[in-house]
């Protein structure tokens, strides 16, 4: 749906992003997938758009950007800012955010 609209809109898409895709289980220590696993992937292998990768659904991250303090800044090494850093990094990498600059 978002996706129409974007289109309609002139809004370049750089890619597909798996929000609150997995998190680590305060009670069993292991990553659950609360909504599956690799849908938003293969979404994006439907759509021919680039999948940039996984955030995880973590309370940190939730807090800290209530808090105006995203966890990039307050934890930078931590693997929840890891996985920002990556799509990040995939987007710069793109030819859509290369067109989208220009
Ligand atoms: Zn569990």
């Amino acid at each position: 749906k978002g996706i129409d609209m974007f289109n309609r809109m002139d809004v370049p898409l750089f890619g597909i992003i798996e929000n609150m895709a997995s998190f680590i289980c305060d009670g069993c220590g292991k990553e659950h997938h609360p909504f599956g696993s690799g849908g938003a992937r293969a979404e994006a292998e439907k759509l021919g758009a680039p999948f940039l990768g996984e955030i995880p659904l973590d309370l940190d991250i939730r807090i800290g950007s209530d808090g105006g303090v995203p966890i990039v800044v307050s934890r930078p090494e931590s693997p929840q800012s890891r996985s920002f850093q990556r799509i990040a990094d995939e987007i710069v990498a793109s030819d859509a955010y290369a067109q989208a600059i220009r």
